[in-house]
């Protein structure tokens, strides 16, 4: 050590770096100059801090978070006193995210925004309004600011009025709004009537990004030009193209509610993903068709209960990146692998029926550059050696699910198993150090990302037990010590 401390400080950040949220934590308890480097601002970027009951952190805790110029947070309920102390402690916040209250919220609750000037980012999960969310005086504040909002599964008052009042945030570029949920009573889902939809879509010329979503079935069709309204500036324009709209999400569109040409004005689409929550018997899957026009889209995810066969095997030539959470066989992968020759970048899983693999990916993925496979119900086996045959591949994340890990913290195992970390540092070896391999859970980005992904991970694989929370507890960087 006496040595290694006569490194430069850019050093050290670097190798931090290298280093996960839980690692930095007990390099701070090293002595204070290591405390220092590792609360340099650059390797917390970005980072979400879960604040729960501001009234026990100390004047250090809040040093802490400014000396590591945090400004993203997330909270379950601020009490009044709570608002004052984020104000006064944290008030170049910049993105805020609010999670499962439970209770019900008022208009006014969110007026205390209005005192965080640099806020850009906000969003709501999982809880109930019974008035206006977004009021005006809330919205008169964040009119121009707000370029991220993310709301999930909020009961609202009147969701035509909110949509109307998101229409005004002219700034947005990323907007994720997944209705609450009504899936019992199929009858009662309203998706947001199109004109209304439309009205959105037109005044938000910024938009990039978009997550559509509902839960439950409505009993109508949704009209054949829902996502493609007409431009009354441009007359010339026929349809919608989505001036800056590159990425969309479509999270429960059952096949019975959006027609086969129903993305066929957004050829400027770069990434699609779409998650099904089922398809019905004797309704043919529509993804191909919905696919056909995007001939510039590089990023895909389908998320689904089937096997890929049954939603599609053809894909635009021009996909880099494929996320696939859906039953994969050999004949599926040896399918789809012609169509799109450039893949760098493969997020799959590995179930009992799909054979190895390991050993067909990198017959046909030769150009690979990052690989994920999550490895449902047991773990890597000997085949996983044939990675090295991926030539280009710089990383490798290697997942089990929430299941298995259960599982395997009754029985006292711990994951990666010995027997696991004994391949993976073969891998290591044999590769010259060139690939990367981590067996960590990704983190999971709070605002962009909301529970409807791991509630469908948590339905497929879990079995109903009481003892379970309905919903999965909150995770993010743990909170600084
Ligand atoms: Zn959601």
């Amino acid at each position: 050590m006496d040595q290694l401390e006569g490194l430069p400080p850019e050093v050290w950040v670097h190798v931090f770096s290298f280093l996960s949220t839980k690692e930095k934590h007990t390099v701070r308890l090293c002595c204070r100059s290591m405390k220092r480097l590792v609360d340099h601002p650059c390797l917390w970027k970005n980072h979400t801090v879960v604040l729960s009951d501001l009234r026990r952190y100390t004047y250090g805790f809040w040093d802490t978070l400014n000396h590591r110029k945090l400004t993203r947070v997330a909270v379950r309920h601020l009490r009044r006193k709570e608002w004052r102390r984020l104000v006064k402690f944290l008030p170049s916040l910049t993105a805020m995210v609010f999670m499962d209250g439970e209770r019900t919220y008022r208009e006014k609750y969110l007026d205390s925004l209005a005192h965080f000037p640099d806020l850009r980012e906000f969003g709501v999960r999982n809880v109930t309004w019974d008035e206006a969310m977004l009021g005006r005086s809330v919205n008169a504040q964040l009119t121009e600011r707000l370029t991220h909002l993310s709301v999930c599964n909020v009961r609202l008052t009147c969701t035509v009025n909110f949509i109307n009042t998101v229409a005004l945030l002219v700034n947005l570029k990323f907007l994720l709004f997944h209705q609450e949920g009504k899936a019992y009573w199929p009858h009662r889902v309203r998706p947001v009537p199109g004109s209304v939809f439309h009205h959105m879509l037109l005044n938000l010329k910024k938009l990039e990004h978009l997550s559509w979503g509902m839960r439950g079935e409505p009993p109508q069709p949704l009209p054949n030009d829902y996502f493609s309204p007409t431009d009354p500036e441009q007359p010339g324009v026929p349809q919608y193209g989505g001036p800056a709209l590159t990425s969309l999400e479509l999270f429960n569109y059952p096949e019975s509610i959006l027609p086969e040409n129903a993305l066929k004005s957004l050829t400027s689409l770069r990434s699609l993903m779409v998650r099904y929550s089922y398809i019905r018997e004797g309704i043919k899957c529509r993804l191909k068709s919905w696919l056909s026009p995007l001939q510039q889209l590089e990023t895909l995810t389908i998320i689904g209960d089937n096997t890929l066969s049954s939603y599609t095997t053809t894909l635009p030539s021009s996909i880099t990146r494929l996320t696939l959470r859906v039953g994969i066989t050999l004949k599926d992968m040896d399918l789809i692998a012609p169509s799109i020759p450039g893949l760098k970048h493969l997020d799959i899983e590995q179930n009992r029926s799909s054979g190895s693999l390991c050993r067909r990916i990198p017959m046909l993925f030769p150009q690979l550059r990052t690989l994920r496979i999550r490895f449902l119900r047991r773990e890597p086996e000997r085949d996983l050696l044939n990675i090295l045959q991926l030539q280009h591949l710089e990383r490798l994340e290697l997942m089990v699910d929430r299941l298995f890990i259960h599982q395997e913290h009754f029985n006292k195992h711990k994951w990666p198993s010995p027997r696991v970390q004994e391949l993976i540092d073969q891998l290591r070896r044999l590769s010259n150090y060139r690939i990367s391999i981590t067996t960590e859970m990704r983190q999971r980005n709070l605002l962009r990302e909301c529970d409807c992904e791991i509630d469908w991970i948590v339905r497929k694989q879990e079995p109903p037990c009481p003892a379970l929370p309905s919903r999965p507890p909150l995770r993010s960087s743990p909170n600084p010590p």
